[in-house]
């Protein structure tokens, strides 16, 4: 009888999380620099709360005032827990096989990395800390219940100039060489499996496995793996990450934030009671959590940037807007046009999680209160508000021929999971 009302509660839970959309667009307003919330009726205050779902912002010419509205609107005040709250409701669906991407966006400072990894030295838990520990237990409950297996694996990677390097590698003394920069390829085989991770030394839980790739039908040959046995191996892994992309910032000032992180947990549920290693037939269930830090959106003036610089500011300018054209054609009230993948090594490489049936996209967009900074956080409110703007719009789009037939919910339903052969 407890089993079947769980049943109905998560059923209950999946058709919430289907009515609220597969794209959602939160902004969230950082502090100002001393973790004071900045009065509201101050002088120095550029975009401020107006309330749960609107942001106000004044600035130059003429101190106009612009609104912007979203999903949810994160005040000064919020606190992890408060945007984790929009975030926990996915998890049990990933263990069903859903891939949920979370990206930050915004200027430099704005509060990304704060929002998605928290603060290390403080210990203030990020989102992702939060989810990761909740996923490790939720799977843990589900399989001392009986019933499942799974096997957990985290993969990290950065994005620089349109480069792929592998966060989860012994980078010291230096950035990684040449020869360890990855390509991104599609399998024909939407089945072939495994990650192609080399054996290493780093860490004993790296290896290859018949694990399928976080990234669905796109792989990364030679991405390490790593598989989680416990919160040890998640801490672990998260400290090399934190300190490979330390180094890649001394070696090129600054270059975490000229660079996209992305992180992936991947979920397979494996036959209970079978081998260690067999996964759950063909269509194994395997529920993926991206969580991605872009890059700084500030718009670096080209005519002034040379060389380095200039390159660094190109990439990021064109990924970024790579990414608005696939949010934005996701969204699309006509529906069934073109979804421009290819332009950028990030959305080529997110593809199977972004937008198809079984997939939830989660945008924060971060934003500085101060007025300092009021054309920066214009233009990352108009961006984070025409992608929202455009999913309200879609949310109108009856439902593409071939999609999943059934209950009203069925799209998009953690039961469907992330298979694309519609
Ligand atoms: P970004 O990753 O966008 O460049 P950070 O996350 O590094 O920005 O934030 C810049 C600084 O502001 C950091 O010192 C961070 O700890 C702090 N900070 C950002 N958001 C908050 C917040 N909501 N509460 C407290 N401190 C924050
Ligand atoms: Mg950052």
């Amino acid at each position: 009888e407890k089993r079947a009302l769980r049943g109905e509660v998560r059923a209950l839970q999946n058709l919430v999380q289907e009515l609220r959309g597969s794209i959602r667009v939160f902004c969230r307003l950082r502090p100002a620099k001393n973790g004071q919330a900045l009065p509201d009726a101050a002088d120095s205050i550029g975009a401020r709360a107006e309330s749960s779902q609107r942001v106000a912002l004044r600035k130059p010419p003429g101190d106009r005032r612009h609104d912007f509205t979203f999903d949810r609107v994160f005040s000064q005040q919020a606190g992890q827990r408060d945007l984790y709250e929009e975030v926990e409701p996915l998890l049990p669906g990933i263990l069903e096989g859903i891939h949920v991407c979370i990206f930050a966006y915004g200027q430099t400072g704005a509060g990304k990395t704060y929002t998605l990894a928290g603060n290390r030295s403080t210990g203030e838990p990020g989102i992702q800390d939060l989810a990761i520990g909740d996923l490790l237990r939720l799977a843990e409950s589900r399989e001392e219940g009986g019933g499942a297996k799974y096997e957990v694996r985290l993969t990290a990677l950065e994005i620089y100039n349109e480069t792929i390097v592998d966060l989860l590698l012994d980078m010291h003394p230096g950035p990684a060489a040449d020869s360890e920069k990855l390509e991104v390829r599609q399998s024909r085989e939407n089945l072939d499996r495994g990650v192609e991770a080399p054996e290493s030394s780093a860490g004993g839980a790296v290896g290859s496995s018949n694990h399928p790739s976080a990234f669905g039908s796109m792989r990364v040959p030679g991405l390490r793996s790593w598989l989680v046995r416990g919160p040890e191996d998640v801490d672990h892994a998260l400290r090399m990450i934190g300190a490979n992309r330390h180094v890649s910032a001394t070696a090129l000032n600054e270059r975490s934030s000229r660079s996209h992180c992305v992180m992936s947990l991947s979920v397979m549920q494996k036959q209970a009671g079978a081998g260690d290693s067999a996964p759950l037939g063909t269509g194994g269930a395997c529920g993926v959590l991206h969580i991605v830090d872009l890059a700084g959106s500030e718009r670096t003036k080209i005519s002034q940037a040379e060389g380095m610089q200039m390159k660094e500011a190109n990439c990021i300018n064109r990924s970024l807007s790579s990414l608005a054209d696939v949010l934005y054609a996701l969204g699309d009230p006509n529906g069934g046009v073109h979804i421009p993948y290819r332009n950028s090594k990030l959305t080529y490489l997110l593809q199977d999680a972004l937008g198809g049936p079984g997939c939830k996209t989660f945008l924060f967009a971060q934003v500085s209160p101060e007025a300092v900074d009021s054309n920066e956080s214009y233009s990352t409110l108009t961006f984070a508000s025409r992608v929202a703007s455009s999913v309200q719009k879609g949310k109108l789009r009856p439902p593409l021929p071939g999609a999943p037939r059934g209950s009203p919910q069925a799209r998009g339903s953690p039961n469907i999971g992330p298979s694309r052969d519609a």
